[in-house]
């Protein structure tokens, strides 16, 4: 499990994601909230849960795929269809 030191906690502004969240659709609620609390059904989560065979991202095949890796990955598959996305 993420640990996230307290000095980093009281840097969040609680009530500026509190007022976004509220602002959102339903769907967009609940995928917004799985993103936030890592949670999508990503490679690695799915590893963890059931043993599927590869926990690696499909686009770089270099590390696993979490939620920060699918947003930070900069193999060229992977920008070209964040980028196609939004
Ligand atoms: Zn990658």
């Amino acid at each position: 499990m993420l640990r996230i030191p307290q000095a980093y906690l009281q840097k969040i502004d609680w009530e500026g994601i509190e007022v976004a969240i509220y602002k959102l659709q339903d769907q967009e609620k609940s995928s917004k909230m799985k993103i936030m609390h890592d949670y999508l059904p990503t490679r690695c989560l799915l590893s963890k849960r059931n043993g599927q065979n590869s926990s690696l991202y499909p686009n770089c095949q270099k590390t696993s795929e979490n939620v920060l890796h699918v947003f930070q990955c900069s193999h060229r598959s992977a920008t070209s269809a964040y980028n196609v996305a939004i």
